[in-house]
């Protein structure tokens, strides 16, 4: 294990624009992992499409009880942070007047107008 696990004081950001992608991936992950990317024949199927519905509708669930929401205000940037217990929301002010108002956009979008202006 990395130094750098489980800190307390650090979390991951996925956008929620890109969540469809995310999830599309995992979908297509899923797929390939049970075989249905190359299923033939109706026997196959049958046997195939239970397992990979339930890995579908389980990562749902996971999804679902593994993360909280974060905002950013689009005018002053302030970001508003969901409570642990998902029962009351708090507010940062940012520090520098400069800071980003897009701090949770896309990142494949950025990534695409990164390359267009290269
Ligand atoms: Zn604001």
């Amino acid at each position: 294990m990395d130094q750098t696990d489980r800190l307390s004081y650090k979390a991951y950001l996925l956008p929620d624009q890109d969540t469809s992608i995310f999830l599309e991936r995992l979908e297509t992950l899923l797929d390939s992992l049970v075989g249905l990317d190359g299923a033939r024949g109706a026997n196959v199927m049958v046997q195939i499409v239970p397992t990979r519905n339930r890995l579908q509708r389980e990562s749902t669930r996971l999804w679902g009880e593994s993360f909280r929401s974060v905002y950013q205000c689009a005018e002053c940037g302030r970001l508003n942070v969901e409570s642990l217990d998902g029962q009351r929301d708090y507010w940062f002010l940012p520090e520098d007047e400069a800071t980003p108002t897009n701090l949770l956009e896309s990142t494949f979008t950025q990534r695409r107008v990164g390359r267009e202006t290269d």
